[in-house]
């Protein structure tokens, strides 16, 4: 049996739509194409996907690549359009946040993992100055008293990072409803309290997966509560 091949990221190059949460995709979103085989593909967005919690490793450097992604849980090759050359070709990974942190130190001799290590730490701070993201951890502490303080700041961060701008962003601009709160918390324990992350790498589709983890998931919500 051939090895199976890491789930793919598109950098879109048409618009349209997310087929779960309806956000427009505009030419330049990270998506991914789901259905099954020989059904007209659907695109998700990065939120969707559940890959938004991985962090994008860009290519070129390939002992971290090859470090981080053997680290990684799950992980995802992006690949965006060439249209010069009519094929797709590969921008980089998606890989686990603490999976690139290990990589990280088996290369930290490299003048350049330190530089960008500074420019994530740059945008951390850019984001936790603007105040939202303490809202964010004070609202979730609220709805969950059982969260680790230190928890709740870490999803808190995430939700509010770029790739789930979706949460954080519109949180900020509309106010953070429970809805927002709780989506952000369970998709913090979707891949941190079951084993949802290994499903999906061993290419189980995506809601059947859901399916799986529902009962682990509703369980890990419940303690928090
Ligand atoms: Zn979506």
């Amino acid at each position: 049996m051939a090895e199976r091949e890491d789930p793919t990221v598109f950098i879109a190059h048409r618009e349209g739509a997310c087929a779960e949460c309806g956000k427009k995709l505009e030419g330049g979103e990270w998506i991914t194409l789901s259905g099954a085989e020989g059904e007209v593909a659907e695109a998700l967005c990065l939120g969707c996907s559940d890959l938004d919690h991985l962090v994008f490793l860009p290519r070129g450097n390939a002992a971290l690549t090859r470090r981080a992604g053997k680290h990684s849980t799950l992980r995802a090759v992006v690949v965006a359009w060439n249209r010069r050359r009519k094929r797709y070709e590969r921008q980089g990974t998606l890989v686990g946040e603490d999976a690139l942190r290990r990589a990280e130190e088996e290369c930290l001799a490299d003048a350049d993992l330190r530089a960008r290590r500074a420019e994530r730490r740059r945008q951390r701070d850019q984001l936790a100055d603007a105040g939202y993201v303490a809202d964010f951890t004070r609202e979730i502490l609220r709805a969950y008293p059982q969260v680790p303080p230190e928890r709740a700041a870490k999803i808190a961060l995430h939700a509010c990072q770029r790739h789930s701008g979706r949460v954080g962003r519109s949180a900020a601009g509309k106010g953070l409803d429970p809805k927002t709160i709780r989506l952000a918390v369970r998709a913090h324990l979707r891949h941190t309290a079951t084993n949802y992350d290994e499903l999906l790498m061993a290419g189980v589709p995506r809601r059947e997966a859901r399916a799986e983890i529902a009962d682990a998931l509703d369980a890990a919500e419940r303690r928090w509560r």
